[in-house]
C-alpha cells in the first residue's frame, strides 16, 4: 500500500487537474455546503447506530449535530436528513462508516502512489455489501475516474450506489467499460503534478478553491502574511455589487451557501454572451484587428449562428472595433483575465460556540472580459450590451487594484469600459495612478469589514435591506419568511 502522503483522493486529482496550486493546506475560508454535508453525515451515522425508537433516535441526531445553525440551514438538514431516512431507511445491516476507500495503485519513479475514491457507508448483510456515496447536489453522477476505480476493483458481492439527497433517489453507480485507460489518464494528471506542484492555472476553478489567499492569484493588500488562525470569505464581483443593496443578499451566497430559488438547469447562450465569445477569440494576440478584412472575419466564426444573431453580432463587433482604434499601441493579450486581491480586517469568529474577535480575511475576484498594454501601461477592458451604472465604477476599482498587484504595475492602470449596442458605442475611461489606487485599497479595506462581522453559521446575522433590487433577488420567498 502507498505510503499516505503518495495517496491522493480523486477530489484532490480533480483540483489537480484544473491547477495544481489548488491542493494546498487546509485553510479556513468558508464552505457552508461542506460544514453541513460533514454535520448531515454526523448525524445519518449517530441515528443508524442508535437502537432506540425512529422518533427518539430522529431527534437526538439532530439535536447533536445541527444545534449551532441558525433556523433556516437547521431546516435545510432536518429536510436532507429526512429525505435520506426516505430513499435508505434503517435496516438490520452491519453498519460502518469509517475510511471506506477503494485504491487505484501505481509506481511512479521507483515509488508507489495511490489514487482512492471514498464512500460514505457500508452496509454488510449475509457477506454481501451496499456501499454508499452521499450526495447532495443536483447531479447526481460521479466522477469518471470514481466509476473508473469503483469498476476495476469491485468484486462479486459488493454493490455501489449513490443517495442523491436532493433527487429524492438511491443511484445504482454505473460501471465504465475502459477503467485502465481512465486511471492512467489521472496518474498522468498526477505525475505532471509530481513534477510542478506550484504550476498556476487561474480559470473559473478559482471560485471554489480555497488555496487562493495563498497561491498569488489574489495577493493581500494590506498585510504581509496570512495565518491558519484568520478565516477567509470569497467575494466575486457579482456579489460585490450585490453587497452594496444587500449584506444579507452576498452573505447568503458566499458565506452561508444557502439554495437559490432559480436554479435553472440549463439557459442557452444569449447574444451578448456570444458577442464576448467571438469578440474575445478575435481580438486576443491579434495585431491586425482594426484592418477592414480582419473585422470581416468576424463573419466567419459566427457562421453557426442563425442569420439575425449574425447580423446582430457583426454589427455590435463593428462598434467596438471603431472605439478600439481610438487606441494606439494597444495590444490585447489575455480573456476571462482572472484577478483580485485579499483584505485582511478585524472581525467576528466563532469558538466552541461563542462569538469572538478574530481576523478575518476577504478576497476579492473579479475576471475582466480583456486584458492586456497600451505601450506600457496595463489595460483592463470590460465589454457590456447595457448602459453604464453607478456600480461599474466599484468594477473598474477592483480591477485595478487587482490588475496593479498582478501585471506588477503600481504607477497607473487603465480601465476601459466600453458598452456596446448595434449600432452604438462609447467608451468610458478610467485612469488609475498612485492616489486612485490608494483610494480604492481605502473603499475594500472599508466594504471589508461587512463580511468580517458575518458569524459562521448564522445566516440572520448580516443585515438586509429591502429595495427595488428585491425583485430580482435569488433568496426573496427565504428572506420574506425571515424578515
Ligand atoms: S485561486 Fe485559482 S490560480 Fe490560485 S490556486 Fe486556486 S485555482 Fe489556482
Ligand atoms: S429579498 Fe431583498 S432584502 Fe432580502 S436578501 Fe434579497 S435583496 Fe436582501
Amino acid at each position: 500500500m502507498p505510503d499516505r502522503d503518495n495517496t491522493y483522493s480523486t477530489n484532490q486529482i480533480r483540483k489537480i487537474s484544473q491547477c495544481h496550486s489548488s491542493y494546498g493546506k487546509k485553510t479556513r475560508l468558508a464552505s457552508p455546503k461542506l460544514d453541513r454535508w460533514k454535520d448531515l453525515n454526523k448525524a445519518i451515522v449517530d441515528w443508524l447506530n442508535n437502537d432506540a425508537l425512529e422518533e427518539t433516535s430522529v431527534k437526538v441526531a439532530e439535536e447533536n449535530n445541527f444545534q449551532f445553525y441558525d433556523t433556516i440551514q437547521k431546516r435545510i438538514l432536518s429536510d436532507l436528513f429526512t429525505r435520506f431516512r426516505t430513499i435508505y431507511p434503517k435496516r438490520n445491516s452491519n453498519f460502518n462508516h469509517e475510511y471506506l476507500i477503494k485504491e487505484a495503485i501505481k509506481e511512479i519513479d521507483g515509488e508507489e502512489y495511490g489514487i482512492t475514491t471514498h464512500f460514505a457507508y457500508e452496509f454488510e448483510d449475509d457477506n454481501q455489501y451496499e456501499y454508499i456515496r452521499l450526495k447532495t447536489a443536483h447531479d447526481p453522477e460521479p466522477e469518471l475516474i470514481d466509476r473508473a476505480i469503483i469498476t476495476k476493483l469491485k468484486s462479486e458481492n459488493e454493490e455501489f450506489y449513490t443517495a442523491a439527497i436532493e433527487l429524492d433517489d438511491l443511484v445504482e453507480i454505473e460501471m465504465v467499460e475502459n477503467p485502465d485507460e481512465i486511471i492512467d489518464d489521472y496518474f498522468n494528471i498526477l505525475e505532471d503534478y509530481l513534477e510542478g506542484r506550484k504550476k498556476r492555472t487561474p480559470g473559473k476553478q478559482c471560485d471554489y478553491c480555497d488555496q487562493a489567499s495563498r497561491c498569488g492569484q489574489f495577493p493581500l493588500i494590506n498585510a504581509d502574511k496570512i495565518t491558519n488562525r484568520i478565516r477567509e470569505v470569497k467575494i466575486s464581483k457579482t456579489n460585490l455589487v450585490k453587497l452594496s443593496n444587500c449584506e444579507r443578499r452576498t452573505a447568503w451566497n458566499v458565506q452561508y451557501g444557502l439554495p437559490r430559488e432559480d436554479f435553472i438547469e440549463y439557459e442557452s447562450e444569449s447574444v451578448a454572451t456570444k458577442f464576448h465569445q467571438f469578440s474575445q477569440e478575435i481580438l486576443v494576440n491579434n495585431e491586425k484587428f482594426s484592418e477592414k478584412q480582419n473585422i470581416e472575419s468576424f463573419n466567419q466564426l459566427t457562421n453557426e449562428e442563425d442569420e439575425v444573431t449574425r447580423e446582430q453580432l457583426y454589427l455590435k463587433y463593428q462598434q467596438l472595433v471603431s472605439q478600439l482604434n481610438n487606441y494606439e499601441d494597444l495590444i490585447i493579450k489575455e480573456s476571462e483575465y482572472i484577478l483580485g486581491f485579499t483584505c485582511i480586517t478585524e472581525g467576528k469568529g466563532l469558538r466552541d460556540g461563542k462569538v469572538i474577535d478574530q481576523k478575518v480575511a476577504t478576497i476579492f475576484t473579479g475576471k475582466s472580459d480583456l486584458a492586456g498594454r497600451l505601450g506600457d501601461i496595463p489595460l483592463i477592458i470590460e465589454l457590456k450590451t447595457r448602459p453604464e451604472i453607478p456600480e461599474d465604477f466599484l468594477e473598474a476599482q477592483l480591477y485595478a487594484l487587482g490588475a496593479s498587484q498582478l501585471m506588477k504595475s503600481e504607477k497607473e492602470i487603465i480601465v476601459l469600459h466600453i458598452y456596446v449596442s448595434d449600432n452604438n458605442a462609447s467608451v468610458k475611461e478610467r485612469k488609475f495612478g498612485i492616489s486612485e489606487l490608494e483610494s480604492a485599497k481605502a473603499k475594500f479595506e472599508d466594504i471589508a469589514k461587512k463580511p468580517a462581522s458575518w458569524i459562521p453559521f448564522d445566516a440572520l446575522s448580516p443585515s438586509h435591506k429591502v429595495g427595488e433590487w428585491c425583485d430580482y433577488c435569488e433568496f426573496k420567498n427565504t428572506c420574506t419568511e425571515f424578515r
